[in-house]
């Protein structure tokens, strides 16, 4: 955790800057507040102690600059100053500082108040590194590693928007595994686990970098090609099928499970408004159709399905 010591006094800068490196802290000097900003801006300091008066940018100046600026982080301030007015104090606190210290300083108070802030540092970087692993948590698929169904859905839709302000058009596959239950029941759900994992892998694997995959729930996948017309859709689903099954799984055992999905592909063309539910539906649909035909394939949503896809779209 840097330190940086703001101080235009040169041997009053130097007794700070021995003092905390003598207590084994990582220290930073400034002469002036604009040397201050500037190293602020560089580096991820994360406690400063500043001077009040100083020529230009003063020390409550510097704090006003580091608590009007978005920076990576808390930055806590401890305010150092001669004056120890009562008033003075409140004015600097009210300023944005979380301490101060008068001059002449005493070393271990030095330490001390260090110590608080370096506390509070340590404390927000816990707090903002949990509020991350729960932003990764809520958007991704604890199994697998890909989105999860509501970022998947945010993403699609957000692509939809797009496609209907005709910046190109869409296509996507809705992927299920075929006989996903038999591998569970012959080979226990920890291998059923480990054989998503697998399609996860694969999916980011074989996806362009503008295309979209996810875990829909359970054995199912959402995969979203943006700029593919439905035709070139299919020839994406067509080429991540042949992935899967061209990739078994293999136990520690040294067994072999194969595995297979089927895929419905449906799509919206530029410019017409579609929402994802209709999408999904009609990949769904399709999705049944290559069930019934057999599985270990891709079905596309046409407008003129057969009665397979009506009754689906039906019921
Ligand atoms: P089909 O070819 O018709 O899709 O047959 P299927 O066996 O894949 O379909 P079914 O819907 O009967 O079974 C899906 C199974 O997927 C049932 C469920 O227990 C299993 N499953 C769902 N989520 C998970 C999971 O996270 N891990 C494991 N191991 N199994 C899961
Ligand atoms: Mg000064
Ligand atoms: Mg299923
Ligand atoms: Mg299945």
């Amino acid at each position: 955790m840097k330190t940086l010591v703001v101080e235009d006094d040169p041997i009053q800068r130097r007794i700070l800057e021995a003092s905390l490196r003598s207590a084994g802290h990582d220290v930073r000097v400034a002469a002036n507040g604009e040397e201050a900003w500037a190293l602020i801006n560089e580096e991820r300091i994360r406690l400063v102690i500043t001077d009040w008066m100083m020529p230009d940018i003063d020390g409550l100046e510097l704090i006003r600059r580091i608590r009007g600026t978005d920076l990576p982080g808390y930055t806590y301030v401890i305010l150092l100053t001669a004056k120890d007015g009562q008033d003075d104090i409140i004015d600097g606190l009210r300023g944005g500082a979380d301490d101060y210290l008068t001059k002449p300083f005493d070393p271990r108070e030095l330490q001390a108040r260090h110590a608080i802030g370096g506390r509070i540092v340590r404390l927000e970087e816990r707090l903002s590194a949990s509020q991350e692993e729960l932003r990764r948590l809520a958007m991704y698929d604890g199994l697998t590693g890909l989105f999860n169904r509501r970022t998947i859905q945010e993403h699609a839709e957000a692509e939809l928007d797009r496609v209907a302000r005709g910046s190109g058009p869409l296509s996507l596959a809705l992927v299920d595994v075929d006989h996903f239950k038999s591998i569970n029941d012959r080979h226990g759900h920890l291998t059923g686990d480990s054989a998503l994992r697998l399609i996860g892998g694969i999916l980011t694997a074989q996806l362009r970098s503008y295309d979209w995959a996810g875990r829909w729930g359970g054995e199912e996948f959402l995969a979203v090609f943006p700029g593919t017309n439905i035709e070139e859709g299919v020839g994406m689903a067509e080429r991540l099928r042949a992935a899967i099954a061209a990739r078994p799984l293999s136990l520690p055992d040294r067994a072999v499970v194969e595995v297979r999905a089927s895929f419905g592909v449906s799509g919206a063309a530029s410019g017409t408004a579609c929402d994802l539910d209709t999408l999904v539906r009609e990949a769904d649909a399709a999705l049944y159709r290559a069930k019934r035909e057999g599985r270990d394939r891709v079905c596309v949503h046409r407008l003129d399905a057969g009665a397979d896809d009506r009754d689906r779209l039906a019921s």
